[in-house]
């Protein structure tokens, strides 16, 4: 559990905090203060006119009016009222596809035509005297700090705001069909589109317009944006396991996607001992793997229910944890007893119907992580050294357990970064040593039954 999120010190107690108003399911919830949590915080360099723009930069009226005009929206569905004019968009620019890591991506190039029809209806023709189109990134949390508040469920924030008009505009119905272009490089540091278990992340682009007798027209379209990591080498982790000599050397791709699965390398030396007559050695029985994905989220409070967290700019912290994919292996690897080692390799995947997500860290504390947890289940045995095929279980077994960080990624596809032709834009890091991760293994008694029925014919039965 990282201290910080992007400057968030999450372990800060509130000296307002009332901890019971913490949310009893999520044992780790805290209040953390979210006042530098806004989306036009990050600290990066950005090219010019790229920066966020939060919906405070609204007055209170223009963002009650958004919240109206929403409602607005959908009464507009009813085909009683014909709009003056019938907005659409027309997508040039292929899926946002963000390259590299948000400290290091070039972002994304959007470009399109909003189309504008007048409605034939309107006399022939309809002035407008604006036309404007955001960039909207909203925000939700499933865990709202004010059951269905709607407020306190989701933030919107403007990220970037097209005005198509600098004067009214008049359009004719005999003139047809008029196409405005638009266009924009989506900075690469905003998290992409995620639908987590307990909040999200959604992009839009929002189009208002406005005719010179007060009426408006509205138009939405989601635009998901997705994030590919490129691959680097394999990654080599060792583990240790004191008191016992076992080292556990295990390579996994840098990446991995939540489509089709992945090899996992294991190798396992120091599982034999050997005395002057005698050694005593750890055989593997059994081996199960597991994918977990790690959400947090922070709820952020509405002004009306700012009380409830003990003031304005700051929110709860939910964790929700799952499984995402598992499978329990008792067979399969190799062990050389006079090497001392064990070793094999597998494929892992994640479970699609899981509906998995990416890894995300979102700048209002919203955080997607994956481990792969491994757990070796070794049982001791014993034989003379003249004769070591003749073993003799000596009853005792152990759970080795110990976890993996998983990169989890969208695939790239076809697409390219924007810039590629472009020298890059960071350095490449080479593969850093394994690092021996102590405090990230344990050693436990095995308490299963499975290892007793018919370890003398050393198969198991499933
Ligand atoms: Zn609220």
């Amino acid at each position: 559990m990282p201290n910080k999120i992007f400057g968030i010190d999450l372990r800060r107690p509130s000296p307002q905090f009332d901890s019971s108003l913490a949310d009893k399911n999520a044992s780790r919830d805290s209040v953390p203060d979210l006042r530098q949590a806004s989306m036009d915080h990050i600290k990066r360099p950005t090219l010019p006119g790229l920066g966020g723009k939060k919906h405070s930069s609204h007055d209170k009226k223009k963002d009650k009016d958004r919240s109206v005009s929403k409602d607005k929206h959908a009464k507009e569905r009813s085909p009683a009222v014909p709009k003056p004019v019938k907005l659409n968009m027309v997508m040039e620019s292929p899926p946002a596809l963000f390259i590299d890591p948000p400290q290091q991506s070039s972002g994304a190039l959007i470009s399109g035509r909003l189309q504008v029809l007048p409605n034939v209806v309107n006399m022939g023709e309809v002035v407008l005297t604006s036309i404007v189109m955001y960039l909207e990134c909203t925000t939700t949390t499933k865990r709202p700090v004010h059951d269905r508040c709607r407020e306190c469920m989701s933030n919107i924030t403007d990220l970037y705001e097209w005005k198509f008009l600098s004067k009214p505009k008049t359009f004719r119905s005999i003139d047809g069909l008029q196409e405005l272009p638009f266009s924009h490089l989506i900075p690469g540091h905003i998290p992409a589109t995620t639908h987590g278990h307990i909040g999200s992340i959604d992009y839009s682009l929002h189009v208002r317009a406005k005719t010179n007798d007060g009426k408006e027209i509205e138009y939405r379209r989601d635009l998901i944006i997705s994030r590919a990591l490129r691959p680097t080498n394999d990654k080599n982790s060792v583990r240790i396991f004191p008191p016992t000599n076992l080292t556990l050397n295990v390579t996994l791709p840098s990446i991995i996607h939540t489509i089709g699965d992945f090899p996992v390398q294991c190798r396992m030396t120091g599982i034999t001992t050997k005395r002057d007559d005698t050694q005593t050695r750890w055989k593997l029985r059994k081996l199960t793997w597991r994918i977990e994905e790690h959400e947090t989220v922070i709820s952020p409070a509405c002004p009306q229910h700012a009380s409830k967290v003990g003031g304005e700019g700051k929110g709860i912290q939910h964790q929700h944890d799952r499984d995402i994919g598992m499978d329990e292996l008792k067979q399969g690897w190799k062990t050389d007893f006079d090497d001392g080692q064990v070793e094999g390799e597998w494929t892992a995947a994640i479970d699609m119907s899981r509906n998995p997500q990416c890894d995300v860290e979102a700048p209002n504390g919203m955080k997607i992580t994956h481990n792969l947890v491994l757990e070796l289940v070794i049982a001791e045995e014993w034989a003379p050294n003249k004769k070591p095929s003749q073993a003799t279980p000596t009853g005792a077994a152990r759970v080795l357990r110990t976890q993996f960080n998983l990169n989890v990624t969208s695939r790239a596809g076809m697409g390219i970064s924007w810039d590629d032709e472009m020298p890059p834009m960071y350095e490449d890091v080479p593969a850093s040593p394994p690092q021996y991760q102590n405090d990230r293994t344990s050693v436990m008694e095995y308490q299963g039954d499975d290892l007793h029925d018919d370890i003398e014919g050393l198969t198991l039965s499933p």
